[in-house]
C-alpha cells in the first residue's frame, strides 16, 4: 500500500528587537545567565508589561514579507502552563485573535512551485532555558520575555523535502525583511513540524505526532524522514500512531516520546487582562511598507528577466540579500550578468564555503571581481588564471591588477611564444602524433593540456586551438 505524508509547521522567529517585548530588558544573546531580567520578565507580583513598539513594527514586517492580511485588532493571551524556566507560570501570547492571517510563501522543491499556506502569525514572548547537569538542573531566565513571532502553516508540506524548502523561504523573507536573524545555531529560528501519514487517497487525516528538538535543517530532513517510517511502520502492522510529543536526537537519530500532547484546553487560555487590545490601522502599516526592502521571491524573479539567468542561479544568488547586492554592485561595474552569476555561484560561493566564511567576511569585493572581468574580456588573462588569481584577490582583499602584476601573471598571447610551446610539445610526442594521423582525433584535447601544462596554465586557450590545428595540418602535409 501506498501512503502519504502531510505535515504541517509551527515556526518561532526571534524578532529582532534590541528589548525584550514587555520590558526594558536587553536581548543580547551569550551574556551570563540572569543578567538580563527584571521584576516584569520575571513575573514577580504587582508589575505590568508595556508592550514594545518595535515588536510591532518587525511584526508588520514579517507579516508584509509572508504576504498576510494584518488584523487591526489583535488581543494577548495568557497560556498557562507549569515549568521551571516560566517564572510567570504562564506565557503570554496571542491565542483566538491572531496578529496576522492567510499569508503564503512559494516554494521550489524538486523541480515542483508550489504555494504553502501561512494559516496565522502571532506575537508572543520566550521562555527561559533550563541547564541539565549532572546531578542539578540551572535555570536562566535572559530569554524570559525575548519577542518570538510564531508563524503556523496549513497542513500543506507532503515530504520532507518541502518541509525544509519552505523553512529555508520563509527564514530567507524574514532576513530580507530585517524581521529575525533567523540565527537557528542560537535558537532565533525554531521550528516544530507536526506530522501524519495516511494510506494514499484517503481523506481522513491520520494521527499526527510534534517534532521538537530540531536545531539544523538537516536535523529537520532527518527527523522527519525517521518519523514517517516509523508511522507507516505502525500502520503497516495494523497498530495506531499515538499522538504526542517527540524528542529528536541527533546524536542517536533517533525521536523518543517526551510527553503526550497538550490539547489547547489544557492550557486554559484567556484574554491578558494586564495589556489592551493591539490596534494596528493602516496608516501605521503604510508607514512600515514605505521601507520595506524588495522581497527575494520578488528580486529572485527580477534576476530573471532582468539578467536573463536561470531560475536556478536567480534563487541561489538571491539566498541572502548581501549576496544578492554583491552580484548586482558587480554587474554595474562589469555588465556581463551571466558570467558573473556563473562565477558568483562557482568560486565566490566555493571559496566561501570552504572558508567557512560570509559575503560581508569576503575580501574580494565587487570592484576587484568586476576588475578581473575586465581582465579576462580584454584577453590579458583566461579563466584557468583568473580562478588562481580570485584565491589571491580574496585572501589579500587587494585587487586583481595587482596580483596580476604582482606575480607576472599575464595570459601568453604571443603567437610567435605559443607555436614554439606547441612545436615542442608535438617534438616531444610523435606517438600520439601518428595516432591522431591515424583518425584518434580526441588526442588534440591531450596536445592542448599539454601545451597549457608547459605554459603553466597561462596559455590562451583560443590562439592555441587555433595554431595547434594549423601546425597539424602542416605537418601532415609535410
Ligand atoms: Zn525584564
Ligand atoms: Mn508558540
Amino acid at each position: 500500500m501506498e501512503y502519504e505524508t502531510i505535515i504541517g509547521m509551527e515556526i518561532h522567529a526571534q524578532l529582532a528587537t534590541r528589548t525584550k517585548v514587555f520590558c526594558s530588558c536587553s536581548t543580547e544573546f551569550g551574556a551570563s545567565p540572569n543578567v538580563h531580567v527584571c521584576p516584569v520578565c520575571l513575573g514577580m507580583p504587582g508589575v505590568l508589561p508595556v508592550l514594545n513598539e518595535e515588536v510591532v513594527n518587525l511584526a508588520i514586517r514579517g507579516a508584509l514579507a509572508l504576504r498576510a492580511t494584518i488584523q487591526g485588532m489583535s488581543r494577548f493571551a495568557r497560556k498557562s502552563y507549569f515549568y521551571p524556566d516560566l517564572p510567570k507560570g504562564y506565557q503570554i501570547s496571542q491565542y483566538e485573535e491572531s496578529f496576522a492571517t492567510d499569508g503564503y510563501v512559494m516554494i521550489d522543491s524538486q523541480r515542483k512551485r508550489k504555494k504553502i499556506r501561512v494559516k496565522r502569525m502571532n506575537l508572543e514572548e520566550d521562555a527561559g532555558k533550563s541547564i541539565h547537569e549532572a546531578s542539578t538542573t540551572l535555570v536562566d531566565f535572559n530569554r524570559c520575555g525575548i519577542p518570538l513571532f510564531e508563524i503556523v502553516t496549513m497542513p500543506d508540506l507532503n515530504s520532507p523535502e518541502e518541509a525544509v524548502a519552505y523553512l529555508r523561504t520563509v527564514r530567507r523573507q524574514l532576513q530580507y525583511a530585517g524581521v529575525s536573524s533567523c540565527d537557528m545555531e542560537k535558537g532565533h529560528f525554531r521550528c516544530e513540524p507536526n506530522v501524519s501519514v495516511r494510506p494514499a487517497r484517503s481523506d481522513k487525516l491520520g494521527t499526527r505526532t510534534e517534532l521538537k528538538n530540531l536545531n539544523s535543517l538537516k536535523a529537520v530532513e532527518r527527523g522527519l524522514r525517521f518519523e514517517i517510517k516509523r508511522q507507516i511502520g505502525l500502520l503497516k502492522e495494523g497498530k495506531h500512531v499515538v499522538q504526542q510529543t517527540l524528542l529528536w536526537d541527533e546524536k542517536e537519530q533517533k525521536a523518543a516520546p517526551m510527553r503526550s500532547k497538550e490539547e489547547a484546553e489544557d492550557y486554559r487560555y484567556f484574554i491578558e487582562p494586564d495589556l489592551v487590545p493591539l490596534i494596528v490601522d493602516t496608516p501605521w502599516i503604510e508607514k512600515v511598507k514605505l521601507d520595506m526592502p524588495e522581497l527575494p521571491d520578488e528580486r529572485a524573479e527580477r534576476f530573471v528577466k532582468e539578467y536573463s539567468i536561470r531560475p536556478y542561479d536567480a534563487q541561489v544568488l538571491t539566498s541572502t540579500r548581501e549576496l544578492a547586492d554583491y552580484y548586482e554592485k558587480t554587474i554595474g561595474l562589469h555588465r556581463d550578468p551571466i558570467g558573473l552569476a556563473n562565477w558568483i555561484s562557482t568560486e565566490v560561493l566555493g571559496y566561501m564555503n570552504e572558508k567557512g566564511i560570509t559575503i560581508a567576511e569576503l575580501k574580494a569585493r565587487p570592484e576587484h571581481l568586476a576588475e578581473l572581468f575586465d581582465l579576462i574580456a580584454d584577453g590579458s588573462i583566461n579563466k584557468k588564471m583568473a580562478k588562481e588569481i580570485f584565491v589571491e584577490m580574496a585572501l589579500q582583499g587587494v585587487g586583481a591588477k595587482v596580483i596580476v602584476s604582482e606575480k607576472g601573471l599575464r595570459q601568453v598571447t604571443d603567437e610567435k611564444e605559443l607555436e614554439e610551446m606547441i612545436l615542442r610539445v608535438l617534438s616531444d610526442n610523435p606517438n600520439e602524433v601518428e595516432r591522431y594521423y591515424g583518425g584518434k582525433e580526441a588526442l588534440f584535447g591531450f596536445f592542448v593540456g599539454q601545451v597549457m601544462k608547459a605554459s603553466r596554465g597561462k596559455a590562451n586557450p583560443k590562439l592555441v586551438n587555433e595554431i595547434l590545428r594549423r601546425q597539424l595540418d602542416i605537418q601532415r602535409r609535410k
